[in-house]
């Protein structure tokens, strides 16, 4: 039986949609998601021109890929991020991750979702970036897999957590140059039950998108145990021009 749906019901009953995440003004009823239009339309969301490899913020339309994608090749065809990473997102992820605030994986998720809806890209699964086993008990949860649930429901894809592990627990990787942290990430994702992305195309969800080198450490090991594609879809992401 499939519980999904039920658990998402629960969810929503446990978590009903009353005040704005961000000014705790009242919401109206039968909004989708927390934020209310005038915050939501305070946030950087990214626009067009955007990279079209990682889908970073361009600030013209001069170019197609931003400084990294030109210097470096990714292992994954394409990435798209909702929101650049200011402050006031680093703020609402840090109370999502370390505050307790899980409810807000929902709205994350619709953001995320709508994004998705307007790609066309060919997706047979979404899954996370996986936390090492240690982290994700510490913490609770594993941010990312909660938001690619809220994805995968929505638009009604299938998803996994259990397929893709990280072995090694990499950490401190935000002080490493781009070329330390891909030594670093080397081998530290593992495929354990590759039947289920033979040939699929796979939607990697992560809430930060940094250089990329964890995504495509991520894609590397997907690849080599037999997946198609691997596509990156994050909350937000820095700029890089
Ligand atoms: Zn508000
Ligand atoms: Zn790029």
């Amino acid at each position: 039986m499939n519980i999904r749906p039920l658990v998402h019901t629960v969810l929503d009953l446990l978590y009903p949609l009353v005040y704005c995440d961000i000014c705790q003004y009242p919401l109206d009823k039968g909004v989708s998601h927390s934020f209310c239009p005038a915050c939501l339309s305070t946030l950087p969301l990214i626009r067009d021109p955007r990279c079209k490899k990682c889908g970073k913020p361009l600030r013209e339309d001069l170019m197609d890929y931003c400084r990294d994608c030109q210097a470096s090749r990714h292992l994954f065809t394409a990435g798209l991020s909702v929101y650049e990473y200011t402050q006031t997102i680093r703020d609402l992820i840090y109370r999502y991750k370390y505050q307790g605030e899980t409810s807000l994986a929902r709205t994350f998720g619709l953001l995320m979702g709508d994004l998705f809806a307007e790609s066309a890209w060919p997706i047979d699964l979404v899954m996370p970036v996986p936390l090492h086993k240690r982290k994700e008990s510490y913490r609770g949860f594993n941010q990312s897999s909660l938001l690619a649930d809220y994805i995968a429901y929505g638009q009604g894809l299938a998803f996994r957590d259990d397929v893709l592990l990280r072995e090694i627990d990499t950490d401190k990787q935000a002080s490493l140059t781009r070329q330390d942290r891909m030594k670093n990430l080397k081998g530290a994702f593992t495929v354990v039950k590759p039947s289920i992305i033979k040939d699929k195309n796979i939607l990697l969800i992560d809430d930060v998108y940094t250089t990329g080198a964890t995504v495509d450490s991520c894609t590397a090991s997907l690849k080599e145990a037999g997946a198609a594609k691997v596509f990156v879809l994050t909350l937000a992401t820095g700029r890089n021009i």
